[in-house]
């Protein structure tokens, strides 16, 4: 009997060029398609500031749950897949504007430290809009610090954070 591993893990997911809710939305439901992957369920849709340059359109931010069986390399590759299907183009410019982007937030306990891949995600102390969806669908996480998610959460700033209704 084959016995495969299901890890835990969380994807973080944003848009701000074309029709951003609709490429978070068209996402998720081919991120429930990759083989090897449930989806165990979605934030909701949040409203955000961008970081970095300022002369671009807010962000449609969420978060999803997945179990997943592949390894984080694996799992990273059919993420980068989607994104290319959505016409994503990588200009080279950091934080610049994207069709979509999205992040292996965390798997399991499965950690690297490589150039492709950094897991957990190296970005998601500060970032109110990965933290908030976080802690909406894992409100009892632990981050890999040993803190709870609450605590993270408490040090950002939301005060430009909307969550948008319904999902
Ligand atoms: P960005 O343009 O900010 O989305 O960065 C994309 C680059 O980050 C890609 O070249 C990935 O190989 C790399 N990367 C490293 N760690 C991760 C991760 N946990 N999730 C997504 N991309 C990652």
């Amino acid at each position: 009997m084959v016995i495969t591993q299901q890890h835990t893990g969380f994807i973080g997911l944003g848009a701000n060029l074309g029709e951003p809710v609709t490429s978070i939305r068209s996402a998720l439901d081919q991120i429930a398609l990759i083989e090897g992957v449930e989806l165990i369920r979605s934030s909701s849709l949040y409203d955000s500031v961008p970081m970095g340059p300022s002369e671009q359109p807010n962000y449609i931010n969420a978060v999803c749950k997945i179990k997943a069986t592949l390894s984080g390399l694996d799992l990273l590759h059919a993420l980068q897949r989607i994104e290319n299907e959505h016409g994503r183009i990588r200009q080279g410019e950091h934080w610049g504007p994207r069709t979509l982007d999205l992040d292996l937030l965390i798997l399991g306990t499965q950690s690297y430290s490589t150039t492709e891949l950094t897991l957990p995600h190296y970005g998601m102390r500060g970032r109110e809009f990965v933290l908030v969806p976080l802690f909406e669908l894992q409100p009892d996480l632990l981050m890999h610090d040993s803190q709870p998610i609450a605590k993270w959460v408490a040090e950002c700033d939301v005060s430009q954070l909307r969550r948008i209704h319904p999902k």
